[in-house]
C-alpha cells in the first residue's frame, strides 16, 4: 500500500466505516455478519452484482462444512435459512483403486458414533448457502453491501484506510479485510507475494440423482489420476467432486451428458443403484496458493485470499470460516479494550492465530494428493498399510472424526457456538 506520509503533519482521517470487506463471496459475508452483530459497522464490496450471485446455477459446488463451521453459522444467524436443506453427513468411507476395479480391501471408515456431539458436519449446496448469507446480510443493521463495484486501489492513511472502486467513489475504513478469494488483489495491491503451484489437474463437478438411499455416507475414492468424493446431499442425491488430469478433463467435459455419464458410471460403480445427471456439470482448475503474509498495514486477509488449496480434504470454506470466527474475535476483543483495531499488534495476533495452522492444513491436501494421486506400486503398499493402521485403531480413528467435525484445536468462540 502506499503511505502518503510526505513530512506535513498529517490528522487522523474519518473513518465512514469500522471495516471494509472487499468480496461477497461466501467468507466476506459470514465476516461481515460476525462484526455487525457484534456491533461494528461493515461495508462489504463485491465486484458481481447480486443477481448474478443469487441465481442457482452460479456455482455448482455442495460444501462439506464441519459440525464446527455450522456452528459458527448457526451463532451468525445464517443457519436456520439452510437447515432444512443439509445434509447430514453420517459416515466417511475412504478407498484407494482404479475406475471399474470396485474399492480395494484396504479402506477407513469413520463413524459420527465415535464422537458425542452429532454428525461430523453437514452438505450445503452453494445455491442455498450463497442466498442465505445474502439474505442475512440484508437483515441486519450496520452492514453496507455494493455490488457489482470493483475495487481498484488501495491507500493506508493516518489512522485509517481508503479504498477507490472503479466508478472513482473511495470509501474510508479503520481496517480492510481481503475476502476476495485465490487472486486476491487486496492481497496483491499490499504487495504480499504468493507461494504456490497448479496441480495440472481439474475438477468435474455435478449433482448426480440415484435410485438406492446414501445413508449420509460420503466417500472418497481416490484413483491414479486425481480422487473421487461423492457427498451425501438431500433425499437421492449426491454431489460429486471428480479431480481428472486437467487436458483428460476437458475431453470429458465437452462430451454431452450421456456420455459423461458413462465415464463416470465405472468410477462412481453401482452401490447407489442407477444414476442419473441432475442439473448442470461445472469445472474448476484446482491449484495451491498461500499468502506469504496473512496482514498488513491496516490489511488481513481471509479465507482463499489468505489460503486456496486442493478440494481433497473439502477443507478450504472449513478453514476460511475459522479466519472469520479468529478474526471477528480479534477486531471485537481489541476494540472492547480501546485498542485501534487496524493496528499491527491487532492484526498480528490473528495472524499468529491462524497462518501456521492453514499453512499446514494447506500442505497437507497438497501431500495426500500427491500421494494417492498416482500409481506407484510402492506409494499405493504404504498408503494401503497407513489406511489399514488409521482404520484399526479406534483411538486414531476418533481422533480423525474429531478432525474431520473441526473439533480440534484452538477453537474460536463463534466455531463453539458461542457469541464472541
Ligand atoms: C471443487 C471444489 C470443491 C470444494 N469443496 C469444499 C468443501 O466441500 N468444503 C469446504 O470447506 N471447502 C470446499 N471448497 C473450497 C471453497 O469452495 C472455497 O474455500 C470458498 O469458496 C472460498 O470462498 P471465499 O469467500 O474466500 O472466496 P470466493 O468465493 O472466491 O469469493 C471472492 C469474492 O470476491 C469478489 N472480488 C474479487 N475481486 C474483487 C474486487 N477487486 N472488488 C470487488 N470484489 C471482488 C468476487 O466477485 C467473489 O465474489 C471447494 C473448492 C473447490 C474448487
Amino acid at each position: 500500500m502506499d503511505n502518503p506520509e510526505d513530512g506535513r503533519i498529517l490528522r487522523h482521517m474519518m473513518v465512514e466505516h469500522d471495516i471494509l470487506i472487499v468480496g461477497g463471496g461466501l467468507n466476506g459475508p459470514a465476516l461481515a455478519l460476525a462484526l455487525a452483530q457484534a456491533g461494528h459497522s461493515v461495508c462489504v464490496i463485491d465486484a458481481l452484482n447480486e443477481k448474478v450471485r443469487k441465481n442457482a446455477a452460479f456455482d455448482g459446488r455442495s460444501y462439506a462444512l464441519a459440525l464446527a463451521s455450522q456452528r459458527l453459522l448457526a451463532a451468525i444467524g445464517v443457519w436456520d435459512k439452510v437447515a432444512d436443506k443439509a445434509q447430514p453427513m453420517l459416515e466417511i468411507k475412504v478407498t484407494d483403486g482404479h475406475a471399474g476395479d470396485g474399492p480395494s480391501p484396504f479402506f477407513m471408515h469413520f463413524d459420527h458414533a465415535e464422537i458425542e456431539e452429532g454428525p461430523m458436519g453437514y452438505l450445503v449446496e452453494d445455491r442455498h448457502l450463497r442466498r442465505a448469507f445474502l439474505d442475512t446480510m440484508a437483515e441486519v443493521d450496520g452492514i453496507t453491501q455494493l455490488d457489482g463495484k470493483t475495487v481498484v486501489a488501495q491507500t493506508v492513511n493516518q489512522g485509517g484506510v481508503t479504498v477507490t472502486l472503479d466508478d472513482g467513489t473511495t470509501l474510508t475504513g479503520k481496517v480492510l479485510v481481503g475476502c476476495d478469494g485465490r487472486r486476491s488483489g487486496t492481497a496483491e495491491r499490499a504487495g504480499i507475494k504468493r507461494t504456490g503451484w497448479a496441480y495440472g489437474q481439474t475438477a468435474l463437478v455435478c449433482a448426480i440423482a440415484h435410485d438406492l438411499p446414501h445413508h449420509g455416507i460420503a466417500h472418497q475414492f481416490f484413483m491414479p489420476p486425481g480422487p473421487l468424493a461423492i457427498l451425501p446431499l438431500t433425499g437421492n442425491r449426491s454431489s460429486i467432486v471428480w479431480s481428472e488430469r486437467t487436458d483428460v478433463a476437458e475431453q470429458i467435459n465437452a462430451l454431452d451428458d450421456q456420455a459423461y455419464l458413462q465415464v463416470l458410471r465405472p468410477r462412481f460403480g453401482d452401490f447407489l443403484g442407477e444414476i442419473r445427471l441432475e442439473g448442470q456439470r461445472f469445472t474448476y482448475p484446482l491449484d495451491l496458493t498461500i499468502a506469504n503474509s496473512f496482514v498488513a498495514d491496516r490489511l488481513a486477509l481471509v479465507g482463499d485470499a489468505a489460503h486456496g488449496m486442493h478440494p481433497i480434504a473439502g477443507q478450504g470454506l472449513n478453514a476460511g470460516l475459522r479466519d472469520v470466527g479468529a478474526l471477528a474475535e480479534t477486531l471485537v476483543l481489541a476494540a472492547r479494550r480501546g485498542e485501534d483495531i487496524g493496528s499491527q499488534l491487532v492484526l498480528e495476533r490473528y495472524q499468529q492465530w491462524r497462518r501456521f495452522d492453514t499453512a499446514t492444513l494447506a500442505m497437507a491436501t497438497d501431500v495426500f494428493n500427491r500421494l494417492f494421486s498416482n500409481d506407484n506400486p510402492l506409494l499405493r503398499l504404504g498408503r494401503d498399510i497407513g489406511m489399514g493402521v488409521v482404520g484399526a485403531v479406534p483411538r486414531l480413528r476418533r481422533n480423525f472424526v474429531r478432525e474431520a467435525a473441526g473439533l480440534t484445536g484452538d477453537l474460536p468462540k463463534l466455531l463453539q457456538g458461542r457469541p464472541i
